[in-house]
């Protein structure tokens, strides 16, 4: 058993190098351009709800998606720190991001992982291009935190596989191309339910998939439940090997949960915040001060944290545990920058107000339930914590 001697909680620190500052000055060259135009609003949980595909096609022509791809497959060949800092650029200006997140996230590395040369040629470059855009088809109705007791079956056809099952909370699925299905190919053998699961590339036009809306508090339509009516999957868009679903769904979530973007959802609104103390002039004291020297500081350290696991990830090595804690750390601290601003600011939250303060604070309010839930519930990543220190 592990000791918390031996554990990596956090990974080694990382510093930036001095190239990126020039990367970092010409995104934020590009924001400042779009937002002069009016080409977007800053808006809170952007990664979520910001769904617009031409800045996404935008963000590709500069080179700035699949920029930790090869560039055989359409990638730019560069670094995982050079992809965070345009990462945490885009989501700190609340820019439109949603249309591309997961497949530049996620599925671009695992395709890259576990993909036939097949598979990268036909779908790497359209990610890389900002034209392709992908869901995540894990949780089910009655298998969320216990995802490897998901229902879905996929059965063995000629020349293919058969799936049959309900996915749920599906984010972007009627605007995406396509999502990866986590199903069951063979029945849970001597109490092992990791074994017998399988990764599927589901074409979201394919007949027999129907996508039923679930709006959210705000009445946005964002996420939906999608049923799977036998749908015909051909060999060819197996991902990986059959029966590694486990395996490969795991690795995924690594890069799931440890990104800028599970602290930064409600960062335009921290940056409101700021904006609306000064311009109002308003004395904040000893304890308003300290409140907010807290929340700078600590998005400070959720950020040194998480640039460690970037650069792990790339190297290949095991992230799963301090990703459980960035997420775990970051949501609850999105959380409490609407805590601090509902405090110290009096305004009150307006989803109708024209842009500014009351409209990111009424945004974040209704978008914060789902902070701790998505890619892993807190109580199950704080399991996953323990587990990695060995207390269980
Ligand atoms: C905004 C949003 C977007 C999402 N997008 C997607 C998506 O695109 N694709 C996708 O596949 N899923 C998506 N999800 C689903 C998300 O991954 C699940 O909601 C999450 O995994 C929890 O599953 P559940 O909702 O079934 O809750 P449950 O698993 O039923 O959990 C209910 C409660 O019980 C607690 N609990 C459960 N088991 C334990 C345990 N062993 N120990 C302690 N506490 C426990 C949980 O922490 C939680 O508080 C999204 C969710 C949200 C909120």
């Amino acid at each position: 058993m592990s000791t918390i001697s031996d554990l990596q909680l956090v990974p080694p620190s990382v510093a930036l190098p001095p190239e990126t500052e020039e990367l970092r000055a010409e995104v934020r060259d590009f924001l400042a351009k779009e937002l002069l135009d009016g080409r977007f609003v800053p808006r809170c949980d952007v990664w979520l709800s910001g769904w617009d595909e031409r800045f996404s096609r935008e963000l590709g022509a500069r080179g700035w998606l699949g920029m930790t791809l090869p560039t055989e497959y359409g990638g730019h060949g560069r670094d995982a720190l050079a992809r965070y800092v345009v990462t945490e650029e885009l989501l700190a200006a609340g820019a439109p991001v949603a249309a591309h997140w997961i497949a530049d996230r996620q599925i671009g590395p695992s395709l890259l992982r576990f993909g036939t040369e097949t598979q990268k040629q036909r779908y790497l470059p359209r990610i890389a291009k900002g034209e392709c855009y992908f869901g995540i088809g894990m949780s089910e109705p009655d298998s969320g935190s216990d995802l490897a007791s998901v229902r879905t079956k996929a059965v063995r056809v000629d020349g293919g596989w058969q799936l049959t099952g309900t996915k749920v909370w599906t984010s972007g699925a009627h605007h995406a191309h396509a999502f990866f299905a986590l199903a069951r190919s063979a029945p849970v053998e001597d109490g092992n339910r990791h074994a017998g699961l399988s990764q599927f590339i589901v074409e979201l036009d394919s007949p027999g998939v129907e996508i039923r809306p679930i709006k959210l508090l705000t009445g946005a339509h964002h996420f939906n439940e999608v049923v799977l009516d036998g749908v015909f999957i051909p060999d060819d868009l197996v991902l990986g090997e059959i029966g590694s679903g486990w395996h490969q769904v795991t690795s995924e979530l690594a890069f799931e949960r440890s990104g800028p973007e599970r602290f930064l959802s409600t960062f335009p609104l921290l940056v409101a915040l700021v904006g609306e103390l000064s311009s109002a002039g308003e004395r904040l004291g000893t304890a308003g001060l300290r409140d907010l020297g807290a929340l700078v500081s600590r998005v400070w350290t959720l950020r040194r944290l998480s640039l460690g696991i970037a650069s792990s990830l790339s190297s290949g090595a095991p992230a799963d545990v301090p990703a459980a804690l960035v997420k775990d750390l970051g949501t609850r601290y999105e959380s409490e920058v609407i805590e601090a601003a509902r405090l110290l600011v009096d305004v009150p939250p307006d989803p109708g107000a024209e842009g500014g303060f009351a409209r990111l604070l009424a945004e974040a309010i209704l978008h914060a339930p789902g902070f701790t839930l998505r890619g892993g519930t807190n109580e199950i990543l704080r399991g996953v914590v323990a587990r990695g220190m060995g207390l269980r």
